[in-house]
């Protein structure tokens, strides 16, 4: 069992290296730090698609303006004609009324034009003030995650020397292991986070399944790589 006893101190050694990259990873700071990155990914965003929204409620907003004008210019003209057939003696009822259901329609496509004109206004007031809104919190945001960041790596460079010490571990470790076996160990490693799995009552410790007397003396005589039939785990008896 020379061999997986090497590649079991191996994965001890990673298993010691990880756990201080984990609380590398988990400060309170560095908690923080990904919650603001992701704040800043989601306000980004929101500025991005004010700014189209902006962009586009005033390209629409000339053209309503437009469109009352040539209303408002007809409604003038048409209101013109009504005086001048009033004064008209040859002019018919007919003519009369057809003019004025005509200025009627004009004014209420006013009314209408208007109403858009000033519900646009109030969309663009309230996209502008979204706008400035997120882009002042995206700004202290931007701040706090700067400030954090230093203080993250910081703390990263605080424990530098306590990560070399682990990384020169497991490069002298590694130098034990049998580089067949190392390399089996890595392909385990995809699927599993830790790959060497104790025998523990003989079931596998990694998923809990009985292996059977057979595999149980296999791994007991041999010593190379026995793999849990049900987890692909490899197997390692410590009490040898
Ligand atoms: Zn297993």
């Amino acid at each position: 069992m020379r061999k997986m006893e090497a590649l079991w101190a191996y994965q001890e050694a990673e298993i010691a290296k990880n756990a201080v990259e984990a609380e590398i990873r988990s400060t309170p700071a560095r908690l923080q730090l990904n919650k603001l990155h992701k704040q800043l990914k989601n306000q980004q965003a929101v500025i991005a698609k004010l700014t189209e929204d902006i962009e586009i409620y005033e390209q629409q907003l000339p053209k309503l303006t437009e469109q009352v004008e040539k209303l408002e210019a007809r409604l003038e003209v048409e209101s013109g004609e009504l005086v001048t057939i009033r004064q008209d003696d040859e002019s018919t009822a007919e003519e009369m009324t057809e003019l004025k259901v005509d200025i009627e329609r004009l004014n209420r496509e006013i009314s209408q034009g208007v109403r858009e004109t000033k519900s646009l206004l109030a969309e663009i007031e309230k996209a502008t003030e979204e706008y400035q809104s997120t882009v002042k919190a995206a700004s202290k945001a931007k701040k706090e995650y700067d400030t954090l960041r230093v203080t993250c790596e910081e703390e990263k460079e605080a424990r530098a020397g306590e990560m070399a010490k682990h990384d020169q571990n497991l490069a002298t470790l590694a130098k034990t292991v049998d580089p067949a076996l190392l390399e089996r160990f890595n392909q385990v490693k995809l699927h599993h986070a830790v790959p060497i799995a104790k025998i523990v009552n003989s079931k596998c410790g990694g998923c809990n399944m009985s292996l059977p007397m057979v595999m149980l003396k296999k791994i007991a005589t041999t010593d190379g790589i026995v793999e849990c039939e049900n987890c692909g785990r490899i197997l390692y008896s410590a009490n040898d």
